[in-house]
Order: C-alpha cells, then sequence, then structure tokens
C-alpha cells in the first residue's frame, strides 16, 4: 500500500462534470489499496473573479482582508469534491489549510509554508478516508489565514508528500505534461518524459506557470519525485526529478514572462558608490531586481538598466527620480511594454553556440533584443511585449522542429 498525494488545478475543477472525473481518478487510485490525500485549487477564474469583486469595493483592501477572501475559494473546491466522493460511495473528509496543519510565515497573500503539522491527516487516512486538503492556504502565528501565492497549491501538494513521506506525488493539470514551450501558444511543442528539478525550477521562475517554482524547489529540497499529467486523459506525463540522463539535452525548453518592466537611468554620475545607492533604494522598497546592465562609462557619466515585476515600475521609478533628479541625473525612466523570453537547458554548460543559436532565431524573425542575461543553464532576453509570443515561436522552432 502506497500513499500518493494528488492536486489538481482549477480547470480540473471547474464544473460539476470535472469534479465528478476528479472523484472517479481519486476513488481508482483509493480502490486499487492506497492512501490517498487530495489537494485542490479554486474552481476555475474563481481566484481572479474574487480579484475582481475586492477591487469593485476597494481597490487598497489590506492584505489580511484579501486572504480572508481568496481563501474561499478553495473552500468551495473540497466541500464539491468530498461531496462527489461521498457519492460515489467512498468514505472521504475535507480539510481547509489550516485543519490539515498549514503553518506559514505572517506575510499576507504571499506567505510561505514552515511547517505541516500532518496529525489530523494522518488520523483520518488511519480511519481509511480519503482526506481533502485545500491548497493554497494557511495559518499564520497570530491565528489568521494566509495565501501562498498565485499559483500556491502545488506547493501545497508539496509540503504535504515532505511532511508525510508520500511515495508519490501528482499534479494533475489541464495539459498532458510539461511541454519545450507552452503547448497553447506553440503547437508543436513537444512533451517531455521527463525533467530535471533544476531545469524545471528554472522554467517555471522564467514563467512556465505549468508549475509553481516554490513547488519544485520544495521537491527538490526533499527529493519529491514529482509526475505532471492530464486530469483528462489518463496517461503518463511528465517526471520531474534529480537529473540522471548521461547525455543533457541541449535545451528542454522556452519560457515566456510579460510581468517585466525595464527600467533606465541615463546619465548618472560616473563615480563609485553609485550603483550600491541606486540598488539600495529598491531593495529599500522590498522591490526584487532581475536583469542589470550597466554602461560603459563616458564625459563622466553612465547608464544603468534593470528590470523589475509590471507592478513594481511606478514605485521603483518615483523612488529614483526622487533620489537622482536633485543630482541632476537628466533620465530615469519605466517601460513596461516589455517581455523576457528564456532558454533553459542543462545542456548549455558543455556546448558553446547555444546563445548564438537564439539571437539568430531572433534576428531571423526581426525582433530586436533590448538586454540580455545568462547563467549555466538558461539565456534569458529582454524584448517588446507584442514580439513575445512570435519570438517564442521563432526560437522553438530553430531548436525543436
Ligand atoms: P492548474 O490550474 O492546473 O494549476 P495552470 O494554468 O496553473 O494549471 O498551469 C497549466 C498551464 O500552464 C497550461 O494550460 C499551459 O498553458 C501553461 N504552460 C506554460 N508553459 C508550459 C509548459 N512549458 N508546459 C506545459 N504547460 C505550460
Ligand atoms: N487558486 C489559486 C490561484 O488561482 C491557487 C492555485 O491555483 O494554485 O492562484
Ligand atoms: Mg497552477
Amino acid at each position: 500500500m502506497s500513499l500518493i498525494v494528488q492536486k489538481f488545478g482549477g480547470s480540473s475543477v471547474a464544473n460539476a462534470e470535472r469534479v465528478f472525473n476528479v472523484a472517479n481518478i481519486v476513488t481508482d487510485t483509493y480502490k486499487q489499496g492506497n492512501s490517498v490525500v487530495v489537494v485542490v485549487s479554486a474552481q476555475g477564474d474563481t481566484t481572479d473573479d474574487l480579484i475582481e469583486k475586492a477591487n469593485e469595493i476597494n481597490p487598497h483592501a489590506s492584505k489580511r482582508e484579501m486572504d480572508m477572501l481568496l481563501a474561499s475559494g478553495e473552500q468551495i473546491s473540497i466541500a464539491l469534491l468530498a461531496m462527489a466522493i461521498e457519492k460515489l460511495g467512498y468514505p472521504v473528509v475535507s480539510l481547509l489549510g489550516w485543519q490539515a496543519g498549514f503553518q506559514t510565515s505572517s506575510s499576507h497573500t504571499k506567505a510561505r509554508i514552515k511547517r505541516v503539522d500532518a496529525e489530523r491527516i494522518r488520523k483520518e487516512i488511519d480511519k481509511k478516508k480519503i482526506v481533502i486538503v485545500a491548497g493554497f492556504q494557511g495559518l499564520n502565528k497570530y491565528d489568521d489565514l494566509t495565501t501562498l501565492g498565485r499559483g500556491g497549491s502545488d506547493t501545497s501538494a508539496v509540503a504535504i508528500a515532505a511532511a508525510m513521506h508520500a511515495d508519490l506525488c501528482q499534479i494533475f493539470t489541464d495539459v498532458k505534461g510539461v511541454y519545450t514551450a507552452d503547448p497553447r501558444k506553440v503547437p508543436t511543442a513537444k512533451k517531455l518524459d521527463e525533467i530535471s528539478y533544476d531545469e524545471m525550477l528554472e522554467l517555471a521562475t522564467l514563467g512556465a506557470q505549468v508549475l509553481n517554482n516554490r513547488s519544485v524547489e520544495m521537491a527538490k529540497k526533499y527529493n519529491i519525485e514529482l509526475e505532471v499529467l492530464s486530469s483528462l486523459e489518463r496517461e503518463p506525463g511528465t517526471i520531474v526529478k534529480e537529473a540522471t540522463k548521461v547525455e543533457k539535452m541541449l535545451i528542454s525548453g522556452i519560457a515566456k514572462d510579460k510581468d517585466i518592466a525595464r527600467i533606465s537611468i541615463i546619465g548618472l554620475p560616473d563615480k563609485p558608490g553609485l550603483a550600491f545607492k541606486v540598488f539600495s533604494k529598491v531593495s529599500a522598497a522590498n522591490i526584487n531586481v532581475d536583469i542589470i546592465l550597466q554602461s560603459v562609462g563616458r564625459d563622466g557619466t553612465k547608464d544603468i538598466t534593470f528590470t523589475v515585476a509590471k507592478g513594481n515600475a511606478e514605485e521603483t521609478e518615483q523612488i529614483l527620480k526622487a533620489y537622482l533628479e536633485p543630482m541632476g541625473v537628466k533620465e530615469v525612466k519605466a517601460d513596461t511594454h516589455t517581455a523576457k523570453i528564456s532558454i533553459v537547458g542543462a545542456g548549455m554548460e558543455s556546448h558553446a553556440g547555444v546563445a548564438t543559436k537564439m539571437f539568430e532565431a531572433l534576428y531571423d524573425a526581426q525582433i530586436n533584443i533590448q538586454m540580455i542575461s545568462t547563467s549555466e543553464i538558461k539565456v534569458s532576453v529582454l524584448i517588446d511585449e507584442d514580439d513575445a509570443d512570435n519570438a517564442v515561436k521563432a526560437i522553438h522552432q530553430k531548436f525543436f522542429d
């Protein structure tokens, strides 16, 4: 008998028919003699709809009240799934995050899981029940509800698998696995049989939403093999695990991130300490910086360009204008019409020319590159947002077709 954690995303439980489809998958697993813990997200677009409702009432609502609202989406889906499983005649119990022992940090709307005290889940499993847990939520040390950030129920599932030493953690979604690019945007994208934690972590962080990046980080830390698969077609998906292949894939995937803005500072005095001061101001406001580019100094000045999340662009621009304009800096500006396209692959470490091939694909498509950044297993470029989908297609064609 194995302990299996199964997670179902919003589209997998979007309506009554889909809820019964999930109930069938879960009870089939249970019938085979396994213990099953199920994690579910809110139905369909529920979380987006709740955010919209909040904005109608108060666009500056406190994060505590946002969490109170957002956590309700998952409460609906766990109850409905449990009702469907009851109807099929199996023993089942649904639990909210706090009932399932999710203790988190206190930062509302982006809390981190600190601990899963799985005692209640274990008790229910001992009573032979199928346990349905609300993903994306927990309780902080003040006994307030928290949520884990968008896409956070993947992390809920992995956290349970880690806490309970599960034998398998399956992430069911609306595509058949992890592909070389978003299969909804690139019809020729290919499904991968397996991918390493490190490559999946890069892809997830760089915009492939099929898995939340924290869930991959946690799976790697606790060495939990994940299977990403479709809830609608019963066939093997993609295994995410420690790298084993002797021959590494040159590149395993392409990701697109539209949530990125470019901040340019033109005419900064070319003297020591200014980069430090500029980025101290930005980090003091809790704003994360990604790609950074500094020009060669000339005539006593230099330019610094960097990227932040789109939601932070306006604030970053204001902070830096307030600091730099009195110093005589001519221009601080934010461009929010940008996207970051990245290729990821462990094979890059040992092969030259991978970046060149990516740049050639962009040149063939006549797409201008604004910034470039590289690491051992990825190359990212910043481009105009309007070119993003074409860029992904062009790069995919160059490497895979
Ligand atoms: P869920 O609701 O199940 O959590 P998500 O919408 O969060 O599902 O993630 C699944 C979606 O991720 C897919 O529908 C697909 O469009 C998108 N996606 C982006 N990049 C990839 C990729 N490389 N492989 C598979 N899916 C991807
Ligand atoms: N329902 C949450 C969201 O839409 C969590 C999740 O889907 O993982 O972000
Ligand atoms: Mg998701």
